[in-house]
């Protein structure tokens, strides 16, 4: 997005949009075999954008149909890796060039400022994309040691039908975590998108087929998770299923795939991350501006929100003052204007859901520091201001369940064993941060937290080189990254006696 946009000018081209709302199969768009749409609200002003086909098991059958003959024949798993890695390359050129198409799209949709789905989203989805496709020419298998008598290779080879569901809360480049690794490896898709937000994944296959990718190799099926989502996890010809999304469905996915064909799965749940700030922290500033944003980016609707703010007792106020400081100045506002900083809830259930938690902290003793009230509402959008709890124990609801909106529950702690301790008595494992000048603890709260990632004075530092995923019941398999390879592919070896 040009830093010249304005508002105005993002509204018009806003109302120029065209959505695809059809699911999109063997590279043609289409209805659903049953006919049905469901609404595609937007929490901007809560009013409906267009009407979306409802992908039912039929069409999901159609659309693992059309992935399996595409991987059979070997239109793209078999060709050639120069070639698949100039189309990966085109697929993400051409996501930057309709970068504000692909931006509204994902604000109106799900109601993020246009400034994160422009700056933040958008360029990471092509990154993405980018990324693997050069990652394509550049891997090897391996060559066992063994005797003189023998050549025994280890080969990676795609795994077929790759069924991929995705949540709301970045609706595309979740999706891209999944499409870059899984179509870099061979292998064909069938990717449920949430049915809050089906747009951009939607747009973005068809963008794929312009780019060259082979018709049937990536399809999108829209709809409900219990019909399409449901659908796909038992389908006897899926090889596999990436999902991200809450635990609990994600627990369905493990059912599914045992009351099916034993199709593995992975699994990117939700997290309760503990971000710990000790008081020798090398910058109180900088780690309450981090603690802000750490919780109240993207609404707060992000799996790994610093939702537990740790803080050392001493320095507890200071931090908490400085924290609710940057919350009090944070722009919350049209999604669509350029100078917004956070925007609406997905949808009225979540926005209901979240003010239930900051009604249920209240209840159980916590006390309520700043916000936890609806904002905007004369909009008829889903707004909530930056909530910040004080004096949490970390067994309330509140600092146990994920949240998944603007709340953060800070607990006090004494020194740093009790700050791991706490840190870690949750069912996730996401992620976790500690914020201290003291090398010594800083390792030793890295190597005893359970988590997937563990950031030191820093939140949410990250690239496509570094995976991403949890321990304990934030699931298992990583994204991003070469790991993430390791999901869409099997290892096979080709033992050869010689003579
Ligand atoms: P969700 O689990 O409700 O939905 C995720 C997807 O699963 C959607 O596409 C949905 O339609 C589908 N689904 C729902 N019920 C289903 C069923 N019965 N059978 C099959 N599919 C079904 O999650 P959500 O509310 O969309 O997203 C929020 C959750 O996602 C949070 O828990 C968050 O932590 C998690 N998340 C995790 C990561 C990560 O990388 N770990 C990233 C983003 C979001």
């Amino acid at each position: 997005m040009s830093a010249a946009l304005s508002i105005e000018s993002l509204k018009t081209q806003a109302q120029g949009l065209s959505f695809r709302n059809q699911a999109f199969i063997g590279g043609q768009f289409a209805d659903a075999a049953s006919g049905k749409t469901f609404d595609c609200v937007s929490p901007v002003d809560g009013k409906v954008l267009t009407a979306v086909a409802a992908g039912e098991a039929e069409d999901v059958d159609r659309a693992v149909k059309a992935a399996r003959a595409a991987f059979e024949d070997g239109r793209w798993s078999r060709q050639h890796p120069a070639k698949r890695k100039k189309v990966l390359q085109r697929w993400a050129d051409l996501i930057e060039e309709h970068a504000t198409e692909l931006a509204l799209l994902e604000t109106l949709d799900m109601g993020k400022p246009i400034g994160d789905s422009a700056r933040i989203d958008i360029p990471a989805v092509a990154n993405c994309i980018r990324w693997y496709g050069e990652a394509i020419d550049k891997i090897y298998d391996e060559v066992a040691p063994t005797g003189d008598n023998a050549v025994a290779m280890m080969l990676r080879e795609p795994l077929g039908v790759i069924g991929a569901v995705v949540p709301w809360n970045f609706p595309l480049l979740m999706a891209a975590w999944k499409m870059g690794p899984a179509l870099a490896t061979g292998n064909s898709m069938v990717i449920k998108p949430a049915e809050q937000s089906p747009l951009t994944v939607i747009r973005a296959a068809e963008l794929a087929v312009e780019a060259g990718l082979p018709e049937g190799v990536l399809n999108v099926v829209p709809g409900f998770g219990e019909t399409a989502g449901q659908a796909l996890g038992r389908h006897m010809d899926v090889d596999a299923i990436a999902f991200t999304g809450s635990g609990e469905v994600g627990k369905l996915f493990m059912k599914y795939s045992g009351e099916s064909n034993m199709k593995r799965v992975s699994l990117e749940c939700g997290g309760k991350t503990p971000n710990i700030v000790m008081a020798d922290a090398p910058d109180l500033d900088a780690a309450a501006t981090a603690a802000a944003w750490a919780i109240f980016f993207n609404q707060g609707e992000v799996c790994n929100a610093g939702s537990r703010l740790l803080v050392e007792e001493s320095v507890k106020d200071e931090l908490l003052e400085r924290i609710m400081k940057v919350g009090q100045q944070m722009r919350i506002g049209d999604p669509l204007d350029p100078a917004t900083q956070m925007g609406a809830m997905v949808d009225d259930t979540q926005m209901e859901r979240v003010l239930g938690y900051i009604e249920k902290g209240q209840s159980e003793g916590a006390r309520l520091a700043m916000g936890g009230e609806r904002v905007m509402a004369e909009t008829g959008g889903y707004y909530i201001a930056p909530t910040v709890f004080d004096n949490v124990k970390n067994d309330m609801t509140i600092a146990q369940e994920e949240i998944f909106g603007p709340v953060l529950s800070t607990i006090s702690f004494s020194d740093p064993e009790e700050a791991v301790r706490i840190g870690n008595d949750t069912i996730y494992g996401l992620a976790a941060a500690v914020w201290t000048s003291d090398i010594n603890k800083a390792h030793k709260a890295a190597k005893a937290l359970r988590s997937g990632v563990v950031w030191v004075n820093c939140f949410d530092a990250g690239e496509m080189s570094t995976p991403f995923g949890g321990f304990k019941q934030s699931g298992f398999g990583r994204d991003k990254s070469l790991h993430a390879m390791d999901k869409y592919t099997e290892v096979k070896t080709v033992w050869i006696e010689l003579h």
